[in-house]
């Protein structure tokens, strides 16, 4: 299997419980929500699916919700409406009125007559004539057929961020659900990040994770208070290239993977991976050197988008995914560059150097917060990492984070390292005369990671392994 995290958008197309299954057996780890598109209560459905499938094969798959954010759609349902120049719509955001639906409707307040809308990245304009209540009277100036959750921009920006009511809304169903992470779309500074955090904190006492998805130039000019308050940051392709020249994106993209691996927290790269697989079954050249690239680049996990949620080949999206991953990590190499400035994180780096140097073929990490394993992971090792895990909510964190396995374990340090070891010897990753790495804390609930033992397996073996 590969050691790479792959996301996986859930949509129409994987809201089967068969579907889910077989992409799970291809390898994937974290099912992404949309709440861009979609009812609240499709999204509870596809949760209850994912963990089905997942309890039926015995996979932990993390689930992240990703919110809409403070971003201006249309809400047109089904319908499609064909426009032409000099024709007169009226726009709205209120149930019931207005032939162009626009939310969050809050944002129309702000314009006046003379103000351009612009739909679909711009490729249909309209401009306002007249404001009545809740409704603009506007013209169009380029006509187009406007479709249900397009993008909408304005002549002036729209003054919104933060938390919508719909992101709220999501919110309190993803805690009610458990879900492991909530993804914040157009974050553009530490605060947005924060003012999250504080609503989600008012509502439970434990928290998910918080991914910021860095999709606007703000973000990315203000990269290092964001990354400090988020649990971890995707590199968000898709309307990055609409707020910088596309080709700076790929600069950008490496600037943020690196200072993400540098802190030790998983970054993942989005949109458009394999984007021809929604309606081919095999990805282009491009793609497959784009997904190959972005493993080199140190990214933690790559998503599918639609090619998993209203694509036609949704497993074999995940089977490529996959494929890809294996042959890129086989040339990936241990990275030891990374500066050591905490015990812990010295530690990590030393579990990696001994591992290799010894040619030991797992390194056993005790965890409580996922710091350590993450901090070992981020080198890049050959060897096999088992996180031992005593915190449930880290066992689930970990699945976003590059090449950990988690076994739950609990407060004895010597049974949870025979217990792994013996694990380790049912699933053939280590015969009875290989040497292992062990990180822990020691003393045991008082300590962070400080200790790290070399042995040879069969010496901490009550029992003789038998050897075949
Ligand atoms: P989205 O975010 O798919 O929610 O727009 C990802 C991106 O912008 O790349
Ligand atoms: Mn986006």
């Amino acid at each position: 299997m590969q050691r790479t995290r792959i996301v996986s958008t859930i949509g129409p197309s994987s809201s089967h419980i068969d579907v889910l299954k077989g992409m799970i057996v291809e390898g994937m780890n974290v099912a992404r929500l949309n709440f861009s598109h979609g009812t609240l209560g499709e999204k509870s459905e596809q949760i209850d699916l994912v963990r089905a499938a997942s309890k039926e094969l015995g996979v932990r798959i993390g689930i992240m919700s990703d919110l809409q954010g403070p971003e201006v759609r249309t809400h047109m349902g089904k319908k499609e409406l064909r426009v032409g120049e000099g024709d007169l719509v009226t726009v709205s955001g209120k149930e019931g009125f207005g032939e162009v639906k626009v939310k969050p409707s809050s944002v129309l307040r702000s314009l006046e007559s003379g103000d351009e809308l612009l739909i679909d990245g711009g490729r249909i304009r309209l401009v306002v004539r007249e404001v009545r209540d809740d409704l603009l009277k506007c013209e169009v100036l380029q006509g187009g057929v406007v479709r249900d959750k397009r993008s909408v921009h304005a002549s002036k920006p729209f003054d919104i961020r933060g938390l919508t009511e719909e992101d709220r809304e999501a919110i309190k169903l993803s805690l009610n659900k458990g879900v492991d992470f909530i993804a914040l779309s157009f974050v553009k500074s530490a605060d947005d990040v924060l003012e999250a955090k504080e609503f989600i904190n008012s509502l439970t006492d434990d928290p998910p994770a918080i991914i910021s998805k860095i999709e606007t130039k703000e973000a990315v000019e203000r990269i290092k208070e964001i990354l400090e308050e988020s649990y971890g940051i995707m590199v968000a392709r898709g309307d990055l290239g609409v707020g910088m020249s596309l080709q700076e994106v790929p600069r950008v993209q490496k600037m943020l993977i690196r200072l993400a691996n540098l802190h030790a927290k998983p970054v993942i790269t989005a949109t458009e991976m394999l984007e021809s697989m929604v309606s081919s079954p095999v990805p282009t050249r491009a793609e497959v050197t784009d997904v190959y690239n972005a493993i080199l680049d140190g990214s933690d996990a790559l998503m599918l988008s639609a090619e998993t949620a209203i694509g036609n080949y949704p497993v074999l999206s995940v089977r490529w995914m996959r494929m890809i991953c294996e042959a890129a990590e086989s040339s990936l190499d241990i990275r030891l560059d990374f500066p050591v400035d905490k015990i812990p994180s010295f530690i990590g780096r030393a579990a990696v150097e001994a591992s290799e140097m010894l040619r030991c073929p797992v390194i056993l990490c005790f965890t409580y917060s996922g710091y350590t394993a993450r901090h070992v992971a981020r080198h890049r090792p050959k060897a096999k990492i088992i996180a031992l895990s005593s915190n449930p909510r880290t066992s689930m964190l970990l699945t976003l984070t590059w090449g950990i396995e988690v076994l739950d374990v609990g407060s004895n340090t010597e049974e949870a390292i025979e217990g792994a070891l013996e694990y380790c010897l049912d699933k053939k990753l280590i015969s009875g005369d290989d040497e292992i790495v062990i990180t822990y804390g020691h003393p045991h609930g008082k300590a962070r990671t400080n200790t790290l033992r070399i042995h040879k397996a069969s010496e901490l073996l009550s029992s003789k392994p038998s050897e075949e």
